[in-house]
């Protein structure tokens, strides 16, 4: 791990982008703090990310982008979206849309949602950056969770130090705040959270927000008890699987008897387990059984995260889903 100054320099862009490639990670200035990023294509970086920042749950990560050609790949992009992005972009707005079918981003950089938030950055560095790079890049802040967002490559190297592979300093960020995120889901455009864009802005050109929780039942993420589940029940037990039932597993020892089974680290690696919650959850939906049994993963680590997760997935269900919550 290392911090690059005058991150201005070709040189440097271009070494952040090859560790991007190669899967590591590379904390970067945007004009709201300094994002911790991975190649959003890639399950095992992302995982990192996760691992990096310590999170206790699986939030979705805003995924970057240059600018809004290479959104439309990733997204269903819309007239309100375009128009947004021609005022605001780049800048500090998030935008949260439905995932394309063919979207390349990992599913665990969207916990798991049908949904995802783009944003193009601005600022030379983060720009040049994701250019280069020539992925999306999932970064959420680089502090970990819960302590206080960095503005400087200074706060990322005291607070992360070697969890990350290279810093790009390139001096104390323009705005400090993080992004306001804006879901484009629904009916009408909601404000998910408020930040680098005022409000009356974007209602100056979309009209008036909607906020989640005021009328309907709330959209984000996480405040469900049951949320990221798949269709099928899914039940937490050591003891394995009933007849019919698929097995999501973890570590060298599983259970036998199962109809259909996903390992999510055969090794009993959390990092590598995280990767690969996400797809083998929509693998086991699709495989005809009856249910999917999951091995409860040690809590240690992204262990936390995963288990967290697995119990929303297993939490009784609300007999009629509330909007959004697709
Ligand atoms: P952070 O990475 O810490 O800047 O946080 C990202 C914010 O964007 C969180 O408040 C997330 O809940 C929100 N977010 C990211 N992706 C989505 C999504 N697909 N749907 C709703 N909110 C999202
Ligand atoms: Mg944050």
């Amino acid at each position: 791990m290392g911090a690059v100054r005058g991150a201005s320099e070709a040189g440097a862009i271009a070494q952040a982008a090859g560790i991007l490639r190669s899967g590591g990670l590379v904390a970067f200035p945007t004009e709201t703090v300094y994002g911790l990023g991975a190649d959003a294509t890639d399950d095992r970086a992302v995982a990192r990310v996760f691992e990096a920042k310590n999170r206790p749950e699986f939030n979705p990560l805003i995924v970057h982008v240059p600018g809004a050609d290479e959104a439309r790949l990733l997204v269903e992009w819309t007239g309100e979206a375009q128009s947004l992005a021609e005022r605001f972009w780049p800048g500090p707005l998030s935008l949260v849309l439905p995932r394309l079918p063919d979207c390349p981003v990992s599913r665990l950089a969207g916990a798991g949602l049908p949904t995802l938030a783009v944003r193009a950055p601005r600022g030379g560095t983060a720009t040049r950056l994701l250019e280069e790079t020539g992925r999306p890049v999932a970064a959420p802040s680089a502090n970990p969770a819960g302590a206080v967002s960095p503005t400087r490559a200074e706060h990322v190297l005291d607070a992360l130090g070697e969890a990350v592979d290279l810093v790009l300093d390139d001096g104390p960020c323009a705005v400090g705040i993080e992004s306001t995120v804006v879901d484009l889901c629904g009916e009408r455009p909601a404000l998910l959270r408020p930040g680098g864009v005022p409000t009356e802005e974007i209602e100056a050109l979309v009209g008036p927000l909607a906020i989640p929780g005021d009328t309907d039942a709330p959209r984000s993420p996480g405040r469900l008890a049951s949320h990221y589940a798949p269709a099928l029940p899914l039940r937490i037990d050591a003891g394995g699987p009933g007849p019919g039932e698929a097995l999501l597993s973890f570590g060298p020892v599983a259970p036998p008897g199962a109809a259909v089974e996903r390992n999510l680290s055969p090794s009993g690696d959390p990092v590598e387990a995280a990767a690969h919650l996400f797809a083998a959850l929509h693998e086991l939906d699709r495989s005809g059984c009856s249910g999917i049994v999951a091995m409860p993963v040690p809590e240690a680590g992204l262990g936390r995260a995963i288990m967290d997760r697995l119990r929303r997935a297993a939490a009784p269900r609300p007999l009629v889903d509330p909007p959004g919550r697709n």
